[in-house]
């Protein structure tokens, strides 16, 4: 088992119910997060944990999930082998990840082909908006 994958779990769930305390509609099927940082797990109970967290991340809005601990981890694997800008080659400290196509049932899963590395300036053209 990868040991950042309990953390990158945790970050999402944790915000999940948060979220869902807040809409008090749908309660929380995540019961308790903090097991997913145990690296003893079973293959079955990850992948419990992995359906819940995908189950978490759908509901959660796109905000919120780019400030999970996920999402970051994710980010930050890919920036670490990618070190130019796929648009215009700029290298550098401003790189951003773009999301090629965006679903909802896209969070938590994606991949490196799903992402795109981009500056800022060209993510920004991407979306013809501003991003602070
Ligand atoms: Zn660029
Ligand atoms: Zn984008």
């Amino acid at each position: 088992m990868a040991r950042g994958f309990g953390t990158f779990l945790t970050g999402v769930t944790k915000i999940a119910i948060k979220q869902h305390k807040k809409n008090q509609k749908n309660k929380p099927k995540i019961k308790d997060s903090t097991e997913v940082t145990d690296h003893n797990i079973t293959l079955e109970e990850f992948n419990q944990k992995y359906k819940e967290f995908l189950d978490a991340a759908k509901k959660i809005d796109y905000k919120l999930y780019l400030q999970s601990e996920h999402w970051k981890y994710f980010r930050d694997r890919v920036l670490k082998n990618h070190k130019a800008c796929t648009r215009c080659g700029i290298k550098g400290a401003n790189l951003q990840l773009h999301h090629k196509s965006f679903g909802y049932g896209q969070k938590g899963r994606e991949n490196f082909d799903s992402i795109e590395v981009v500056c800022k300036n060209c993510h920004q053209s991407k979306h013809n908006k501003v991003f602070n």
